[in-house]
């Protein structure tokens, strides 16, 4: 009897011994933590693969799945393993590949040996198991470029494994492996974006949003929390951390310049972000700011902002475009929640001219109006902790 496996291949070569093995460690506990809702599986690692062996009838679809979403998985192979014998991978790969191969006009098979002991050589298995399945196969042609399906065969440690299919993994760092920021997180669709892009480096998120109830509704709310359930499929669970932000909003608004307004709220994001990040441990803040997109991120208005922050300001859609950034917020799957048309703290509070090369000192004059120091306390002080999960029903 074959087994069912998934063999998780990890990426970014280019780490060596020490990281290597904290990139291994971390990945193994991530994967293990991720599968245990689906069932039983047995999960080890050997030479930068990582194997998902179901037991007790655990489903392999499932599992592939959630593997799809994990960082540090560079590509995932379902295959077949089998006893290390020439007759039996071949007739592993007659019988294990049937679907595949009875629709396949062309096809080329790869063998990659790793156990050195074993008899034959990478091109000999490869010949092998090709006329293996030539013979039980008659419509099959091989054909060396662009074949329609290209036949795996590893000889590793333990097994040998067999596979036509091999989709394309997350990619990136695990999560953790890099530390952890703290994400700016909106309902909008560029914020969840720029989470997904430094979680994928390894970065852990932690998330703070501001909600300026009655301004902005409960679902609202819910909708970010949602995203956040929608990042965690990909980086385990986000922490988001629900600032109370109306009493500043309304402050601003009855003491300063209104063509100040967004880029003073914006200081007060950062900095109250700042101290929760610091709370929690975060080495960074993350924005879904790109460049010029709104009068608030301009290289001046950006600069302004910036200017009350000591930890790093990670922005990574500084430099793309909107379609750029949509057309990674439609393949993570957050598009269709950010869409969702309720009004977020900044629509409601948008001046009718933003100023889009406001000046520090003229910024700093109108905060001289307010109790900085006071509001920022009162706003940390009220802050309101969710764990989102992978998998979570906030909306
Ligand atoms: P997004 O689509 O991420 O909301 P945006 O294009 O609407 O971005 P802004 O509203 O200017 O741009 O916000 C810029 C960044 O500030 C956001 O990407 C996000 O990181 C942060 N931000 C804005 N509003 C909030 C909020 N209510 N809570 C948390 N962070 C916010
Ligand atoms: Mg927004």
């Amino acid at each position: 009897m074959n087994n069912e496996v998934l063999l998780l291949k990890c990426g970014e070569l280019v780490l060596k011994g020490l990281n290597r093995a904290r990139f291994e460690d971390r990945l193994l506990a991530i994967v293990r933590r991720r599968l245990a809702p689906l069932g039983e599986y047995n999960v080890y690692a050997i030479q930068s693969t990582l194997y998902v062996e179901p037991l007790n009838g655990a489903p392999v679809d499932q599992a592939l799945e959630v593997c799809r979403k994990i960082f540090g998985v560079v590509a995932i192979c379902r295959a077949c393993s089998c006893e290390k014998d020439m007759a039996k991978i071949q007739q592993a790969a007659v019988e294990y590949l049937k679907d595949t191969m009875a629709h396949t006009a062309t096809f080329r098979c790869q063998a990659k040996r790793s156990d050195k002991r074993f008899p034959l050589k990478s091109p000999e298995i490869a010949r092998e198991v090709g006329g293996a399945l030539l013979a039980a196969y008659p419509q099959l042609k091989v054909q060396m470029d662009g074949a329609q399906t290209e036949v795996h065969i590893e000889v590793r440690d333990k097994s040998a494994y067999v596979y036509a299919d091999r989709v394309h993994g997350a990619g990136g760092m695990p999560t953790g492996t890099n530390g952890r920021a703290m994400l700016l997180l909106s309902g909008g669709i560029d914020s969840p974006v720029a989470g997904h892009m430094m979680a994928k480096r390894g970065l852990e998120l932690e998330a703070v949003h501001f909600f300026s109830y009655p301004y902005t509704s409960q679902e609202a709310k819910q909708k970010t929390l949602h995203l956040a359930e929608l990042l965690a499929e990909y980086c385990g669970p986000v922490r988001v951390h629900v600032v109370p932000f109306t009493k500043v909003q309304g402050q601003i608004r009855r003491n300063c310049q209104e063509d100040l307004f967004t880029v003073l709220m914006r200081r007060f994001m950062m900095r109250i972000a700042e101290q929760v990040a610091r709370q929690r441990g975060c080495g960074a803040l993350i924005t879904g700011e790109s460049l010029g997109q709104v009068a608030s991120q301009t290289m001046e208005a950006i600069g302004v902002t910036n200017a009350v922050c000591q930890l790093p300001v990670l922005r990574p859609a500084i430099g793309m475009d909107k379609e750029e950034i949509v057309a990674i917020a439609r393949r993570i799957g957050t598009f269709e929640t950010s869409i969702l048309p309720y009004e977020d703290c900044c629509t409601v509070f948008t001046p009718r001219h933003p100023q889009t090369k406001p000046k520090l000192d003229k910024v700093l004059e109108e905060e001289a109006k307010l109790d900085v120091a006071a509001l920022v306390e009162q706003a940390v002080a009220g802050v309101e902790t969710i764990l989102c999960q992978p998998g979570g029903q906030a909306l």
